[in-house]
């Protein structure tokens, strides 16, 4: 490339009028970290210097840690380079990017089988992703709590929310920053969803709701929200409770409509009240979009909705934020009308398909228990059956050596003990990827036998000299268990996948 440095006047260092980037200063300069530098650089050396820096992240489309989307068609790449100066918040001055946000909301609602008629405005927003939803739809739920004890004459400062242990992190900062107790119903080995029953057990009169989920993070395993409404309605009914259900469906909700149609999770469900879905993740858009859909106004306690209008007319928000970008919105509203339902189940039939793949040649290698089922998010969770040996965490490092990011983590209370590595499948994870993913976990598996069998031959041999007074040295075995066992607790298990 080539860098044009203006003249900058006399006294100053300015590099000649047009040199290689490779030949100006600014390669061997070091980087400013902490403070603004005083002076302006070239637009073509900070983009260079920025770009080359960012090739030691990792490559998106190899990132299987992630259900978050990598890849959308260049059509769309256009629209959202062309709306990324556009404030969402300037509705009256952007009215079609609301209207487009609107029509997402009424086709979600729709899909979500909302029982609205066919030419109703659903009631619903566009978020900056699961979490600003979930945070919007819990305190939809506390708010309504508070006013039905206070005309009850009942203490409203306890509220309480009923989760399974395997709930994503947002869940846990809603509490914390609401102020609402979380209640999580603990996994256990082999059972690593929230069991209704017990969830059902553990509600009380000040219990805000239940959020179930739709495709635990963990495992991609859908948890029954049928049977969870038909216990709740019961003990609603003998207890004269009115607790209703929240379905976190934010990697599930572009999933079930279009593989399990069958399937009764949403609003089919009377106590179904709110649902979260990412937009970003199988709602196929990039990082930066999420819904909350609400059965009905019914649901969302007007107190929460803000009516701005010094940016013209009247315009509801019911938002964390203020500004945000344009585009994602935009974006979403293409995937929709562009793919339809046919593109969207062609899609997710491929991502099932390309998942089926990967568990069997996982499961061929004769090395790893399954966790993920075959209903639910089209992900691949596997154990190792012996880690006496090597771990999870050994497997997934090796991994990077390829390029792949996979991630090992432990699964939360009471399953901490089992490590599991997840490979979540994307509409950009093609069969060729899969098998070539398949290939590498082989090598690495004979890698890691190779060294462990090594490993047990230094250690007899180093036992064998002690006796003769010769310090014992650890073997590399030992030592490597060390270090995986520091890393697993360095590892935090909420922040790890996400
Ligand atoms: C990803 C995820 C979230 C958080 O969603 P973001 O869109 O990343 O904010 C919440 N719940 C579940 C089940 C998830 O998979």
């Amino acid at each position: 490339m080539v860098v044009t440095v203006a003249a900058t006047g006399p006294g100053t260092d300015a590099e000649p009028v047009s040199s290689t980037f490779f030949a100006s200063r600014y390669v061997r300069d070091p980087l400013p970290r902490y403070r603004m530098p005083d002076r302006s650089i070239p637009r073509e050396a900070a983009f260079q210097i920025i770009n080359d820096e960012l090739m030691l992240d990792g490559n998106p489309r190899l990132n299987l840690a992630s259900f978050v989307t990598t890849w959308m068609e260049p059509e769309c790449d256009k629209l959202i380079m062309g709306s990324i100066n556009k404030n969402y918040v300037d509705m009256d001055e952007y009215p079609v990017t609301t209207e487009l946000q609107n029509r997402c909301v009424n086709m979600i609602a729709h899909l979500f089988n909302a029982p609205i008629k066919e030419d109703e405005t659903a009631v619903g927003v566009g978020t900056v992703g699961s979490s600003e939803a979930i945070m919007l739809a819990g305190l939809a739920f506390k708010r309504k709590w508070q006013n039905r004890r206070k005309e009850q004459g009942k203490s409203y400062d306890k509220p309480n929310i009923v989760t399974g242990a395997n709930v994503q992190v947002c869940w846990e900062k809603f509490a914390r920053y609401f102020e609402v107790e979380l209640k999580e119903v603990k996994l256990s080995e082999g059972y690593y969803v929230m069991d209704p029953v017990k969830a059902v057990e553990m509600v009380d009169e000040n219990t805000i709701c239940v959020a179930a989920i739709l495709g635990s993070t963990l495992t991609g395993e859908f948890e029954d929200v049928k049977l969870l409404n038909d216990l709740l309605t019961k003990k609603n009914k003998e207890t004269g409770l009115d607790v209703p259900i929240h379905v976190d469906a934010a990697s599930g909700g572009f999933i079930a409509p279009f593989l399990y149609p069958e399937l009764e999770w949403d609003f089919r469900l009377p106590l179904v009240k709110s649902i979260n879905v990412s937009g970003h993740k199988y709602g196929l858009v990039y990082a930066g979009v999420g819904w909350v859909i609400w059965r009905s106004k019914e649901d969302l306690p007007e107190e929460l909705i803000f009516h701005i209008n010094y940016l013209g007319t009247d315009q509801p928000t019911f938002t964390l934020n203020f500004s945000k970008g344009s585009s994602q919105i935009i974006a979403q509203y293409y995937q929709l009308i562009r793919l339809g339902f046919e593109g969207y189940k062609n899609i997710m039939q491929n991502c099932k398909a390309n998942a089926a793949v990967l568990r069997e040649g996982v499961a061929a290698t004769g090395r790893f228990d399954i966790l993920s089922k075959e209903t639910g998010v089209p992900l691949v969770a596997f154990s190792l059956k012996d880690s006496n040996h090597f771990s999870v965490f050994d497997i997934s490092e090796n991994l990077r050596r390829f390029g792949w990011i996979v991630p090992a983590y432990t699964m939360p209370a009471d399953a901490e003990h089992v490590a599991v590595l997840r490979v979540v499948i994307r509409e950009d994870f093609s069969r060729s990827l899969s098998e070539r993913l398949v290939n590498d976990i082989q090598k690495i598996l004979r890698e890691l036998d190779a060294r462990a069998t090594h490993a047990v031959r230094v250690s007899s041999a180093t036992a064998a000299q002690s006796d003769d007074g010769v310090v014992a040295k650890k073997s590399v075995l030992e030592i490597e268990r060390e270090v995986a066992a520091r890393w697993r607790n360095a590892v935090n298990k909420k922040t790890g996948p996400c």
